[in-house]
């Protein structure tokens, strides 16, 4: 093990392996370490179709040893903190790592201690409280929504970007098309509670979404974010973001997407904007203050939303960048903010939102694919995850 990479990464998850498989690849590879504490990577997006019961959670697992590119070093070791002066990068272990360009890709950090009241019951057998959003509790989305008898469904979203805008809602259609297909829809109210004033980031596929909740029966409460869970007596605390009224809601079944936001370990660096994001520039993503630093992925400051879809086009334009630096060549690769959301309807269903910086639809395919279709249903199941296993992390796609 080096005390000196020509390219460090921070973090080897979606975007910290696929850069690194890219980088690998390339003609006269640079050094590469990747610091990463965790035995395991997950294919995230799966979890959406593990809480509905689709496969098992297992599935979206796998050992992060697989997924380090052959001549590329695994720090098994975390970031405590950064010193971009000196080029340098400290390890908790207290180790110190020089380089000459910093690719960071920590991802985002997921707040569940921001609502009091959730961790105490959140995945517990029985409760109906659920989250698709860690390994740990995605196992108690689908015991919750197939033990459903009936009563109040809420789903919530919060105010704070969250990875996958659309995941909030995905888990919600399914829930209500399993309930629908168990015979006991009439027995049940499905609520979303969204903090957010809009239903989707993008408004091309607004109206089809709508559209979608109207027929199919589920309320929307926007602007109505959730601050509390009273599990004994059953009820969830929602504030309105801008009244600051609070109203009590009972539920039978509570599906929390918790509040998110960038790690403190970034929060607490030179490397972060105003929020914590680390700040790049949208185009290059290059850091707007230190020039040999890239970031990408959930961690980063890029105003698009965040996902795994935008992070296989993040990559090659930071690899090209870096590759531009080092050969003394102008550094001219451009990130157009592309993102895209699956947004699985129920089951066999899916729209798949395609966009970018600009918030138009740009779209992969040659029909209208804001109407719910099986074979975009079938691509995110069974297509992507190959693609991602098999194609991105290796440093193809
Ligand atoms: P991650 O993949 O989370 O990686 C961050 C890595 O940093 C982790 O391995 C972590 O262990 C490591 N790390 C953390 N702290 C430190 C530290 N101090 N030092 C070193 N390493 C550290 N995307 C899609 O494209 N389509 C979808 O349909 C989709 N659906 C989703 C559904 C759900 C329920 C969820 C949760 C996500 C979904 N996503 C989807 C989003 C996608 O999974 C993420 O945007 C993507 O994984 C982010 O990649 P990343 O590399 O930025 O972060």
């Amino acid at each position: 093990m080096s005390d000196h990479y020509e390219v460090l990464i921070c973090g080897g998850g979606t975007a910290g392996l696929t850069v690194a498989a890219q980088l690998r690849l390339a003609d006269n590879p640079p050094t590469v370490g990747i610091i990463e504490p965790s035995d395991k990577h997950y294919y995230q997006p799966l979890w959406t179709l593990v809480g509905a019961g689709v496969f098992p959670k297992e599935e979206s697992e796998r050992n992060e040893a697989d997924f380090i590119p052959e001549g590329a070093d695994w720090i098994r070791d975390a970031v405590a903190s950064f010193d971009p002066e000196k080029c340098a990068v400290v390890l908790r272990g207290g180790r110190r790592i020089t380089y000459d360009h910093l690719v960071v890709a920590l991802g985002i950090q997921i707040n569940w201690n921001a609502i009091p009241g959730l961790k105490d019951v959140l995945g517990r057998p029985g409760t109906g409280v659920c989250s698709n959003y860690a390994f740990e509790t995605v196992g108690s989305t689908w015991e919750a929504i197939r033990n459903f008898r009936g009563g109040r469904a809420i789903f919530t979203e919060p105010t704070t970007g969250v990875k996958c805008g659309g995941a909030p809602q995905k888990i919600m259609y399914l829930a209500e098309d399993h309930f629908r297909r168990s015979g006991i829809r009439d027995k049940c109210e499905v609520m979303f509670c969204n903090a957010k004033g809009v239903h989707f980031s993008c408004p091309h596929y607004t109206p089809a979404l709508l559209d979608l909740c109207d027929r199919r029966g589920i309320e929307i409460r926007y602007k109505t974010d959730l601050v509390e869970v009273r599990h004994a007596s059953k009820e969830a605390v929602f504030r309105n973001v801008d009244t600051n009224e609070e109203t009590l809601l009972k539920y039978d079944m509570l599906h929390v997407t918790p509040p998110m936001g960038p790690l403190d370990v970034l929060k607490q660096s030179p490397l972060g904007n105003e929020a914590g994001w680390v700040d790049v520039d949208k185009h290059s993503l290059r850091h707007t203050r230190y020039d040999n630093i890239f970031a990408l992925g959930d961690c980063s400051s890029l105003p698009t939303s965040k996902t795994g879809a935008a992070i296989r086009k993040q990559a090659p334009t930071t690899v090209a960048n870096i590759l531009a630096d080092r050969a003394k060549r102008p550094a001219t690769a451009s990130y157009d903010g592309y993102t895209s959301c699956p947004v699985v309807t129920g089951y066999g269903r899916l729209i798949l939102a395609e966009f970018d910086y600009t918030k138009e639809p740009c779209e992969s395919f040659p029909f209208d694919q804001s109407k719910e279709r099986y074979s975009m249903y079938a691509l995110k199941a069974y297509g992507l995850p190959r693609m991602y296993w098999h194609g991105m992390l290796k440093g193809r796609l």
